[in-house]
């Protein structure tokens, strides 16, 4: 996993998400060589470069032009070029031009979760998986509603980080946002 301070960061975009959740979600990705991936919501570019480093094929979405320029750099930066794709859009409009994929990763909805899930369900390959990183309580519940209503199974993951910061007296512990990562898997029909 790369280090948060190995990617470029720019203010007024968010990511990249955190090692640690990274780590995560690419444990539930369980990414594979032949795999075609969809990031939606790529922000920074922590999710497609870890994706990349994994996958055969990354489509990269995000609707902030200054998103896909930073994981642009990013990509650079881990010198991955050939198998991203960059896609400046709204997640729905984008989507729905995409073939068929093996994983769908959602970092990023602004309110359209359970229509991103449903319309990825579509075009998702038998078997699939679906990986949705939630900040929000909101985002949790669509996230495991969508999933049961398209007769998927969710699994929920919530995890409470916390690192330690090297102080003259001891280590402090700092409490980093709790994540929640929902995913679920496309039973074969
Ligand atoms: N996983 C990223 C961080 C994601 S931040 C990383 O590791 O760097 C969430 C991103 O989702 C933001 O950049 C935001 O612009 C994007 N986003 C939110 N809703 C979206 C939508 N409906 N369509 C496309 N992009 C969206």
């Amino acid at each position: 996993m790369i280090p948060d301070e190995n990617f470029i960061q720019v203010p007024g975009v968010p990511g990249p998400t955190k090692e640690e959740i990274r780590c995560l979600v690419m444990c539930k990705a369980q990414l594979s060589k032949s795999d075609v991936v969809v990031d939606v919501g790529c922000g920074s570019g922590g999710i497609t470069v870890e994706s990349a480093l994994r996958a055969r094929k990354v489509y990269a979405i995000d609707r902030n032009p200054e998103a896909v320029k930073l994981t642009q750099q990013n990509l650079k930066k881990h010198e991955i070029s050939g198998n991203v794709q960059l896609l400046k859009g709204d997640a729905l409009e984008v989507l729905d031009e995409l073939k068929s994929f093996d994983v769908l990763l959602v970092g990023g909805s602004n309110g359209d979760l359970p229509l991103i899930i449903s319309l990825g369900y579509e075009k998702l390959k038998k078997a699939g998986k679906i990986v949705v990183s939630s900040i929000l309580l909101e985002t949790r519940v669509e996230a495991v509603d969508t999933f049961k209503k398209l007769g998927m199974e969710p699994e929920i993951v919530e995890v409470f980080i916390a690192k330690g910061k090297l102080m003259s007296r001891g280590t402090m512990m700092m409490g980093r946002n709790p994540v929640t990562i929902i995913s679920a898997v496309k039973h074969s029909e």
